[in-house]
This record gives structure tokens, sequence and C-alpha cells, in this order.
């Protein structure tokens, strides 16, 4: 799977992608990296990239010329890609959203810096606006590397075991249960005794109660929606 960066800060971005699964992903080319900097598209003689806003109001915006001629750029290459904006005006990024963009060709991020973007860019080029939390950052790289590692976990192969994908929080929208490795007892504290027995279905439905308490307790926004859907 292909992933465009549009950012002034590449940098910020490669590192995360040298090490681990991931790391690892790219050297497979199971998910591959480009990155886009606004900056080279620039037609100012200064290369600037940000402006005034129209009518007044604090702080700078990213100029409308560089990021429209990076994206056009981009669309001229990959005419596929998916174009997503990072804004905290977007809807919250979710793990069904990650699973279903995993299924695209490409994913383009566009960053925003400053006090973030011209209206009209959005307009034009946005198939989705996507927030990663209600906070705002100073720019959307790390929103950027969020998605792109929720997204490529999965990519079919990143991941060595795939069946920790099915295991884990928010798949039948419930949080994992809590899980142990060895000793099977540390610090005069025991694991699960059931979960010494061997008794698969026993685990499983003692796992699915205490994936309900743990979801009640931490999430109840989440908690409700499930009991809801069972009491239909
Ligand atoms: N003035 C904007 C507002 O109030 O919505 C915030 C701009 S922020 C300082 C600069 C850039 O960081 C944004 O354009 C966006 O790309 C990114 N950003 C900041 N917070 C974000 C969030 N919660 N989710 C996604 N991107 C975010």
């Amino acid at each position: 799977m292909r992933f465009n960066f549009v950012t002034l800060f590449p940098n910020i971005v490669k590192g995360y992608f040298t090490d681990s699964i991931l790391g690892r992903a790219v050297e497979q080319n199971l998910i591959n990296l480009h990155f886009y900097n606004p900056r080279d598209y620039s037609k100012n003689r200064h290369l600037k990239v940000d402006d005034a806003k129209v009518g007044g109001g604090a702080g700078m915006l990213m100029a409308i010329q560089p990021i429209a001629d990076t994206i056009k750029d981009i669309k001229a290459k990959d005419s596929k890609s998916k174009i997503i904006f990072l804004t905290p005006v977007g809807k919250p990024f979710k793990q069904i959203d990650a699973k279903r963009l995993a299924k695209e060709e490409s994913v383009t991020f566009v960053c925003g810096r400053y006090e973030g973007f011209d209206e009209r860019l959005i307009e034009e080029y946005a198939d989705e606006l996507f927030s990663i939390g209600d906070y705002v950052l100073t720019g959307g790289e790390l929103g950027a590397m969020i998605m792109c590692d929720a997204i490529s976990r999965n990519v079919p192969n990143v991941l060595g075991n795939s069946d920790s994908l099915i295991e884990e929080s928010f798949e039948n929208s419930l949080l994992e249960a809590p899980s142990f490795t060895k000793p099977n007892f540390y610090e005069k504290k025991a694991v699960i005794s059931e979960f010494l027995k061997g008794n698969h279905s026993k685990i499983a439905s003692i796992k699915r109660c205490l994936a309900l308490s743990k979801t009640k307790y931490f999430r109840p926004d989440i908690y409700s929606k499930v009991k809801a859907s069972h009491e239909k």
C-alpha cells in the first residue's frame, strides 16, 4: 500500500518508519512511503508557504498555491489516492477507519502547520477530514503518523501474527481483556488460575466478561453502545 505525506517537515515522519514492525513493512515493500514538501512547489520567490488570514485574525495560514500544486502533482502520479486532511475539525479517527482505509491502494495525508488550511483547499481536494483527538497540536505530522501506523497494521502480512488483529481492543466493540505472561506468580501476584488449565472455551468466556467490565469502567461511552445493541 502506498502512503503520501504532504508535509513541510518530512524528517519528523521518516524516522518513525525506520524501526520495528513498520520498518520491516517498508523494507519488504508492504507499505511504500512518499514525501512531498509544499515548499518545493511554492511559486513565491522566497519559497514562502504561509500567508496572513483574509479579514484578519491571529496567526498565519498555509498558503493555498503550494499545497494545491502539491496535491495536483500527487493526483497526476497516483490518481487513486484518497486525500485526507489532518485537522482538529475532522471526524475522530477510529479503528474502523483504519481497517477501511487499509483496503485502499493509496492514502495521502495532508499535514497542516501554522493556523491550518485555507478552507478552499479542503473544499477542492479533501476526500475525508480526520482529527486524532480533541486537542490542538502544532502540526498534522503526528496525526498522519498515528493514522499511517494504525492503517498499516491492517495491511496483509504487516503483522507477524494476523490473529493479533482479531483479539485486540475495539474488535467486537470492546476493549481487550487483561493478558498475562510468565511467571505465573510475580511478587505475590498470580495470573488468573483458570488461564492455566487449558480449557479454551472457559478462558474465552472469562475474557469476554473481563473485556466487558474493563470497557464499562474505562470507556462507558463504548459500553453503553454495546449494551444498547444487545438490548435491541
Ligand atoms: N487553527 C486550527 C483550529 O483551531 O482548528 C488549528 C491549527 S493547528 C495549530 C495546525 C495543524 O496541526 C492543523 O492544520 C492540523 O493539520 C494539525 N492538527 C492539530 N491538531 C490536530 C488534531 N487534533 N487532529 C489532527 N490534526 C491536527
